[in-house]
This record gives C-alpha cells, sequence and structure tokens, in this order.
C-alpha cells in the first residue's frame, strides 16, 4: 500500500512472561467508578460511572516530565484492561492516569471537555500487560500507589462500582470495542499533588509493579 508519508508508528507495550508485543489502539478511561473517589471529588451520589478518553501518545512506560500549565498535578492509579479478541479481556496492567486537577475543575465548571486536565503527553504511565488466566476474578486484585515511599491510595477492585465485564458491555454500546484498546477503569479514594522529583510507585499487589519518576 502506498503512503504518501511514513504512517506514525503504533504504540506497544510489554507483556509480561512473552516475547509478544501488545499493540495499542484506543485508550478509555471510566470517570467515577469508586464511590469514595466520587465523594473526594465533591460528587456524593452513586451516578454511573462515564466515560472518555486519553489519545494513545498519552501512554509511556518511562519517566514523567512535569507537564505545562499546572500547578496542581495529581496521580489516580488504576487497573487498565487490556481487550483482545471478540471483545475479550486479554489481559491487564497496573496504570495512573495523571490529571492536571487545575484545569480539568476549570473545565468543569465552564462546562467544557477535560481534555486539556487529561490528554498531556505521558499522562497515562503503564506497566507490562499480564496475560490473563482463565480463573483469574479481577474483582480479588488491590491496588495501591506510593509517593517516596509513603502510601497514598489503596483499594480493592471489588469496590468498584461497575465490573470490568460490565463496563466492556456499557462501551460496547457506544463505541466499536476492538483488540489493542486499553481501559482505564477509575481510581480509587487518596487521589493528590505530585512535584517535580517525587518517585511513584503503583501496584497490583502480588501481580504488578510501576515506577517512574516526576522530572
Ligand atoms: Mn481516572
Amino acid at each position: 500500500m502506498d503512503f504518501p508519508f511514513k504512517p506514525v508508528e503504533r504504540v506497544i507495550l510489554p507483556i509480561h512472561g512473552s516475547d509478544e508485543l501488545f499493540p495499542v489502539n484506543q485508550v478509555y478511561c471510566v470517570g467515577r467508578n469508586y464511590a469514595a473517589h466520587a465523594k473526594e471529588m465533591g460528587v456524593d451520589n452513586k451516578k454511573p460511572p462515564f466515560f472518555f478518553t486519553k489519545p494513545s501518545y498519552t501512554i509511556t512506560t518511562g519517566d514523567v516530565k512535569y507537564p505545562q500549565n499546572t500547578e496542581d498535578l495529581q496521580h489516580e492509579v488504576e487497573l487498565v484492561l487490556a481487550v483482545g479478541e471478540d471483545m475479550s479481556i486479554f489481559g491487564f496492567a497496573v496504570g495512573v492516569d495523571l490529571t492536571r486537577r487545575d484545569l480539568q475543575g476549570q473545565a468543569k465548571k465552564d462546562g467544557k471537555p477535560w481534555f486539556r486536565g487529561k490528554s498531556f503527553v505521558s499522562s497515562a504511565p503503564i506497566s507490562e500487560i499480564i496475560p490473563i488466566a482463565v480463573s483469574e476474578d479481577l474483582s480479588t486484585l488491590e491496588l495501591r500507589l506510593k509517593v517516596n515511599g509513603e502510601l497514598r491510595q489503596s483499594g480493592s477492585c471489588a469496590d468498584m462500582i461497575w465490573s470490568p465485564q460490565e463496563l466492556l458491555c456499557e462501551m460496547a454500546m457506544d463505541v466499536p470495542l476492538k483488540q489493542g484498546d486499553l481501559i482505564f477503569t477509575g481510581t480509587p479514594e487518596g487521589v493528590n499533588k505530585l512535584k517535580t522529583g517525587d518517585i511513584i510507585e503503583a501496584s497490583i499487589v502480588n501481580k504488578i509493579d510501576l515506577s517512574f519518576t516526576i522530572i
């Protein structure tokens, strides 16, 4: 096939314990999927979660440069679903939905999209993808996030308002879910500020770790 220029290369992620690579397609995110986090964001009812997207340039496996135009960069540790063929769950990862909270807050006030708050370069650090075992029960997974060794977020996937399977079904009504899609499934409570020099350690307990520095 001929193109007028070289197509931009696809973002790829390592697959834990495999030489194969996971080709990233779309990156979807779920808002307010844990009641306690919805409450800390000032929303005290159990409305259904909603979706937004991050462009694939937000995905990174390295350190993160403190973004411009913000004085309130915040962490959100999340279980990330990796979609396989026929809308199956291929695997999972731990990811951090980095957010310019001040820009997101202003956008909320102004009734504008969250784009500037959520979609800056490297705003979606993510671990390797762990292929899912047949017997894996994702609701037993535990999320942790430490900053400079201090525990900031700790939550159980059992506390998700909508389960991974429910999220897939709900999303499939609105978007063409494809193999390679990633779904950040929302964060438990404890989101907070980050500054240059902070070392972030995110994990799914006993499964996978992710570490990066804000530079
Ligand atoms: Mn989030």
